[in-house]
């Protein structure tokens, strides 16, 4: 089906008027196609070309979708541990649901009711990431909002310097947050609450309506969703950056990518906002932040659900957190049986990477074909005794369970990913794309998609990040 013949509606909109605000689209200077994503359009169901003039006029608000009511969402969030009572969609502009369950989204498209100071633009540099990584992590298997595609413009937008307006075009199965909810409470409106209950149960837990404990049932499974979603950042090395509660989702996705990073080497510590001084949200404090986020959704919906079952069902996060956690690095590792000697053996190597500054995928990817043969695994060190003595360990454990190398070698690559998008790699295509060649985009977004396979011509981006750009941090400005 072609674009034109996409039909949306706008469900969100039968909620009462506190909740969004119908908004205009403002159209940039003279917009163009930068790169669209063929996945994401396979999930709606559309063709989508490199020259797709239509889909260009969607995203500059020149031209309608079906059914399409341009709105933004109203919601509140504890940013850096401060409640704020009023956020919502500054730059964000919904233009309503698929039917095959999307929320369509624009980010960057001019001022909103929400937009507070700030002029609801996107740049360029940072629409970019957002886009590249909406498809990187789904192609990792992690739960994410998505991406159909990028425009640039001639627009001019005031940052630290003048920079590109530019424009995503988001989607995602809920754009309901943790703060969502946080807003109604605030004001006490209970009966608004139970309304927006009754919307995600609808939107995002379909399987629980009309069960008569829905409204805790919801909870309790985003406490395990969020739970899952934690272990696989953790054990990619994903720093969000921004893990305020508003950006916080309430389907347990990944949502608003803004000075995200993988880490190029393991770093507990590691910061990738550079705003983040006190390092809240470091990638080490990641698992411990979602768990507080869930409370204070907890007690935004304490007036519907009774607080002592939510308070149990949390008390269950850290557990479900470690279980996935350690299932997850126990398929890095190609371990096939469990023992209770596994946390402190992932701690042992994860404490000579930090010690060795070892580039996390990288050294995965390689242990993927790892067969006793230590050399290629000790180049990552520069004292190499620790790390040998851990590859000891880990023959045991290998010849203990009888492990199959060629089993385990095909287990662990599809598992360990040949290609994250690092902020070098991602910076890489924005330095291109400010000199008018977008054609990394359209690279970066292969690797995206396949990140677990070989793609020859893209070797340099495989291995051990160059010295000079390793943890990067990013500031928020975009
Ligand atoms: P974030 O941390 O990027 O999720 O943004 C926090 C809040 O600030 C959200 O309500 C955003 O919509 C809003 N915001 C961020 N940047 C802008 C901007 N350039 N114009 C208007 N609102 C913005
Ligand atoms: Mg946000």
């Amino acid at each position: 089906m072609k674009l034109n013949e996409l039909n949306v509606s706008v469900p969100y909109l039968s909620l009462e008027a506190e909740f969004h605000d119908k908004t205009d689209i403002t159209p940039l200077k003279r917009p163009f196609l930068i790169s669209h994503s063929p996945d994401a359009a396979e999930l709606l169901g559309v063709d989508v070309d490199d020259q797709d003039e239509f889909l260009v006029k969607i995203m500059n608000g020149e031209a309608h979708l079906e059914g399409s009511e341009p709105f933004s969402m109203c919601y509140a969030g504890h940013q850096f541990g401060y409640f704020v009572p009023r956020l919502g969609d500054g730059r964000a502009i919904n233009l309503g649901k698929s039917d095959s369950g999307w929320n369509l989204q624009l980010k960057g498209s001019g001022p909103t009711l929400y937009s507070r100071q700030g002029d609801g633009r996107a740049v360029l540099r940072s629409s970019i990431r957002e886009y590249l990584m909406s498809e990187a992590m789904c192609g990792l298997h992690i739960a994410t909002s998505r991406a159909l595609a990028l425009i640039g413009s001639e627009h001019d937008v005031a940052r630290e310097r003048w920079e590109k307006g530019a424009v995503v075009l988001r989607m995602s199965t809920s754009w309901v947050r943790f703060g969502t909810f946080e807003y109604f409470y605030a004001k006490e409106q209970f009966d608004k609450l139970e309304a927006l209950a009754d919307y995600v149960i609808d939107e995002s837990y379909a399987h629980l309506k009309g069960k008569p404990d829905a409204y805790f049932l919801m909870f309790e499974e985003l406490v395990d969703r969020t739970a899952l979603l934690l272990a696989k950042w953790q054990g990619v090395g994903f720093n969000h950056g921004v893990m305020n509660t508003d950006n916080m989702s309430i389907a347990g996705l990944t949502i608003d990518y803004g000075p995200f990073a993988f880490f190029d080497d393991y770093d507990f510590d590691y910061i990738c906002n550079h705003t983040d001084t006190n390092g809240r949200y470091a990638y080490g404090q990641q698992p411990n932040v979602a768990q507080w986020n869930l409370s204070m959704l907890m007690r935004a919906l304490s007036p519907l659900i009774n607080i002592e079952r939510m308070q149990e069902a949390l008390e269950k996060y850290s557990e479900l957190y470690m279980n996935y956690y350690i299932g997850f690095i126990r398929k890095k590792l190609g371990l096939l049986t469990e023992d209770e000697d596994d946390l402190s053996t992932l701690r042992w190597l994860f404490g000579i990477m930090q010690q060795e500054g070892i580039d996390y995928n990288s050294f995965f990817r390689k242990l993927s074909r790892y067969e006793c043969h230590k050399t290629a695994l000790l180049e990552f060190c520069e004292l190499q005794e620790p790390l040998s003595e851990w590859l000891d360990h880990y023959d045991k454990r290998l010849a203990n369970e009888g492990s199959v190398s060629k089993d385990r070698h095909k287990q662990m690559l599809a598992t360990n990913p040949k290609y994250v998008l690092k902020n070098y790699m991602l910076q890489y295509a924005i330095d291109k794309a400010n000199r008018g060649d977008y054609s990394a985009v359209d690279e970066m977004l292969t690797l995206a998609r396949a990140p677990f396979d070989e793609h020859p011509e893209m070797e340099s981006f495989a291995g051990v990040s160059p010295k000079s750009v390793k943890n990067l941090k990013l500031s928020c400005s975009s």
